[in-house]
């Protein structure tokens, strides 16, 4: 299909003529292309690496994608993700391909550190480097900023440089799978606040190119461990602290409690979403100890309350208005849940 007026109307103004002309100038035949995205890799940042990665082959650029590290199982479905170069499994080769880069996209993060023991490489790489990313507040460490936070996912600021750059009907299915997982995943199934028409329109568009998303479901929501489900309730039925009158949900998991449901990676995704879920909550942190002495803090609100300035001032963390994330250091289980206490009891008498 072509790109019909619709359709162009509501890309990201980000893709300004020169941000395309840039890209286009970048992409010159025989550019050597890295992609790479932020560390414990999500939907979006894994939807959004191989998505560009297979609209750049429709165009005949073979683009290497590096990521930090490996993603939870359930994202392994993806078409492409046999290519990728784990640095956590591969250093050597990891940063050979960033180092040797013509052009390297950053995709879905803001800052170098988000990409954890490859930052360094990132930055002394002598890559012209291009950050696509809708996160707050984008440190400058790239020649080309693509950074939209009124975008709900990477994935949708992908599909729109394909639109307004004339690259649509060159887009493969298994580009369109892939970069209907990050916008699925990033918006919660399509409920946050920071969904538009456009991010509509552009699903059109997938499905238009042959998408069957009822697959993406099933493989992304559909295809889970009973070991999974059963630690979801009892997550949910042993592990949750209601703050009724201020309307938080807290479930903290332990790294006993993980055992004891034979926890994999990913497999608490989703969980803070359910406290959301729950009548009269307005915030919801789910904590997880991922080692002794650390515990990754996942935050999630409806409306105007603001879970990045929570995340950042007392969670070393950042995000969006309605879905952040942190980590606190250097704290047993316990002494992290007396701290989450302590900061909502502060916030809220705030
Ligand atoms: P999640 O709760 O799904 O891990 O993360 C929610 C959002 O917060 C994501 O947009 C993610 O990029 C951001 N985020 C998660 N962890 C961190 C962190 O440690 N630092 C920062 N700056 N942002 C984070
Ligand atoms: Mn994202």
């Amino acid at each position: 299909m072509t790109t019909d007026e619709n359709l162009l109307k509501g890309v990201s103004g980000q893709w300004s003529k020169d941000a395309l002309r840039t890209m286009q100038e970048m992409l010159a035949e025989g550019a050597k292309v890295a992609i790479t995205a932020h560390r414990s890799p999500d939907g979006d940042a894994v939807g959004s690496a191989l998505g560009l990665y297979h609209l750049l082959a429709g165009q005949g650029i073979v683009a290497s994608v590096v990521l930090p590290d490996r993603f939870a199982a359930f994202l392994d479905w993806m078409p492409g993700t046999e290519t990728i170069c784990f640095h956590s499994e591969q250093p050597a080769a990891a940063e050979e391909i960033v180092r040797s880069a013509d052009v390297l996209f950053c995709l879905d993060f803001n800052a170098p550190d988000r990409a954890g023991d490859l930052a360094d490489h990132i930055v002394a790489s002598s890559a012209r480097r291009v950050m696509i990313d809708h996160h707050r507040e984008p440190d400058s460490f790239v020649e080309l900023m693509v950074s939209d936070p009124s975008c709900g996912s990477t994935c949708e600021l992908i599909c729109d440089w394909a639109i307004a750059s004339g690259n649509w009907s060159n887009a493969s299915v298994d580009a369109a799978k892939c970069l209907y997982t990050g916008i699925v995943t990033d918006t919660g199934s399509f409920r946050f606040p920071s969904v538009s028409a456009h991010t509509h329109s552009v699903i059109a568009a997938l499905l238009n190119l042959g998408l069957n998303h009822s697959e993406v479901h099933e493989a992304t929501f559909d295809d889970q461990s009973l070991s999974r489900v059963q630690l979801h309730g009892f997550a949910l039925s042993e592990r949750l602290k209601i703050w009724n009158d201020a309307g938080i949900g807290v479930i903290s998991l332990g790294l006993e409690d993980l055992d004891r449901f034979d926890y994999e990676s990913g497999d608490t995704e989703g969980l803070v979403n359910r406290i959301l879920g729950i009548r009269g909550i307005q915030m919801a942190i789910f904590m997880r100890e991922s080692e002794r002495g650390k515990v990754k803090m996942s935050l999630r609100s409806k409306g105007s309350l603001d879970v990045q300035a929570l995340a950042s001032a007392h969670f070393d963390g950042g995000g969006h208005t309605n879905a952040a994330g942190g980590v606190l250091l250097g704290l047993t289980m316990s002494e992290a849940r007396d701290k989450v206490d302590e900061v909502l009891g502060q916030w809220l008498g705030a």
